[in-house]
């Protein structure tokens, strides 16, 4: 079926509360309200306010974090739990970018807690997949993005995975310059789909599945069009407002 597809903005360690108040200015100036995409943004934690504050009159934009920690609360200097990002207004928070598992050492049963903590808290996990060069090389890329999926919607109930977001994100094509084909992705996200299917059923017929790595202007349209694909996660290129706008309007 057609979904209208979601363009979601992670800013990883980019952009205060003033940079960001500017770049929506500039943004929202070029982006009118439709229902005919979805746009999200993951600012930095402390930047959260500032864009909340700018999309007030705009529902149509959702904003959340990029991170949890697996503990409701507690001694854990310098962390945020999913009650005080879902408190702070996030509505969304990613798990298991390939930066936390890889600079961070996440471990897929870290993403299962935080996936878990996320719904209760009433936050939209978007869960990130994905091989590194090594294992796409040694052609094990669909194992690894099945157990990373699976082990990350181990603690949801069906209804919950069917809320939520997935996106596949080659560690390769991260912040590289190099971008999966299209071909490549799609065949990826058809076998997210398929687990998909086969962990919630019916209720994993529609959960989005969003591709980044290396997401531009020049080459979004190309994996929108692919089979599968009903997004992008865009990181460099999302920094830009007039870029991101071009994205968005893509
Ligand atoms: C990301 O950070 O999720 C990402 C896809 O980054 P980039 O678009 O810069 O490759």
């Amino acid at each position: 079926m057609m979904r209208s597809p979601v363009f979601a903005a992670n800013w990883k360690m980019h952009h205060g509360p003033t940079a960001a108040a500017a770049f929506m200015r500039t943004f929202l100036a070029r982006h009118e309200p439709s229902t005919d995409r979805r746009v999200m943004f993951f600012p930095p934690a402390l930047t959260l306010h500032a864009v909340l504050e700018a999309v007030r009159d705009r529902p149509d934009i959702l904003a959340g974090v990029q991170n949890i920690h697996t503990e409701e609360k507690g001694a854990f200097t310098g962390e945020s739990s999913a009650a005080i990002a879902h408190d702070a207004g996030a509505r969304l928070v990613l798990v298991g970018h390939s930066e936390r598992r890889h600079v961070f050492g996440e471990t897929d049963d870290a993403t299962a807690k935080k996936c878990e903590l996320a719904v209760r808290h009433d936050l939209i996990p978007v869960l990130c997949v994905g091989e590194k060069l090594e294992e796409r090389e040694a052609g094990d890329t669909e194992r690894i993005v099945s157990r990373q999926l699976r082990a990350g919607l181990s603690r949801l109930q069906r209804a919950q995975i069917a809320a939520m977001l997935i996106a596949y994100e080659p560690v390769w094509a991260i912040g590289t310059g190099r971008t999966a084909t299209p071909a490549d992705a799609s065949a990826v996200h058809t076998r997210i789909r398929e687990d998909l299917r086969a962990i919630a059923g019916d209720q994993g017929a529609d959960v989005p599945i969003l591709y980044g790595g290396s997401v531009k202007w020049d080459n979004v349209r190309a994996l929108l069009d692919a089979p599968g694909i009903d997004g992008v996660l865009v990181g460099g290129a999302s920094l830009d407002a007039e870029g991101w706008a071009a994205i968005v309007g893509a």
